[in-house]
C-alpha cells in the first residue's frame, strides 16, 4: 500500500481466529471489513464484520490461510526490529465516520471485537461511528461477497 493511503492500527481480540496472535494482534496480509447484511448497512458497530476471521482449527487451518499472513511482519515481530505487525484493512462500511475514499480507514487505530466467535457475523469492528450518511457501497459488499477482489 502507498505510504500517503491511510491505515488503521489493528487491535484485535478475537482469540479463536486462526490470524489472532498474542498481544491482541492479527498477523493477517490484509482484513476486509464488511456490513454484516447486504442492504441493512451498518448503523451500529454490531452490523459490521471482520471477514477475514476463520476460525482456529488446528495446523491445517492455518496452512489453509497462509496466503493471507503477513510473514515479513511476522519475522520482524518474533525478531523484535521494533516494526509493528499490522494488517492492511479494506473497508465497505461508508456509513462510517473513519471510512474513507477507495474502501480505506483513516483512523488512527481500530478494534476488532468479537472474543470466542466462531462465525465472522459474531466480530465487529468496536471503532465504527456512524456518520449518518446513506451508504453508496451496496454492489461493492455484494461483489466482495461472492469473492471478488476490492478494485
Ligand atoms: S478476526 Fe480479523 S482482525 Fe482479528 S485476527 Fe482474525 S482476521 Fe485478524
Ligand atoms: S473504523 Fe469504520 S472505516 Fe475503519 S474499519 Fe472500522 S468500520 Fe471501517
Amino acid at each position: 500500500m502507498a505510504d500517503n493511503n491511510p491505515n488503521p492500527e489493528v487491535k484485535c481480540i478475537v482469540n479463536t481466529c486462526t490470524h489472532w496472535i498474542p498481544g491482541n494482534k492479527c498477523s493477517a496480509a490484509n482484513i476486509d471489513i464488511l456490513n454484516e447484511e447486504v442492504g441493512k448497512m451498518s448503523k451500529t458497530r454490531e452490523q459490521t464484520e471482520c471477514k477475514t476471521f476463520a476460525e482456529r482449527r488446528g495446523l491445517a487451518n492455518m496452512i489453509g490461510s497462509a496466503d493471507n499472513v503477513n510473514w515479513v511482519g511476522f519475522a520482524e515481530e518474533l525478531v523484535g526490529t521494533g516494526r509493528q505487525l499490522n494488517p492492511t484493512v479494506t473497508c465497505v462500511v461508508d456509513t462510517c465516520k473513519y471510512w474513507h475514499e477507495g474502501d480505506l480507514c483513516n483512523a488512527e487505530a481500530i478494534e476488532v471485537s468479537g472474543k470466542n466467535a466462531k462465525e465472522c457475523q459474531a466480530t465487529d469492528c468496536a471503532t465504527f461511528e456512524y456518520n449518518g450518511k446513506p451508504s453508496k457501497n451496496e454492489k461493492t459488499q455484494q461483489a466482495r461477497e461472492k469473492g471478488e477482489k476490492f478494485k
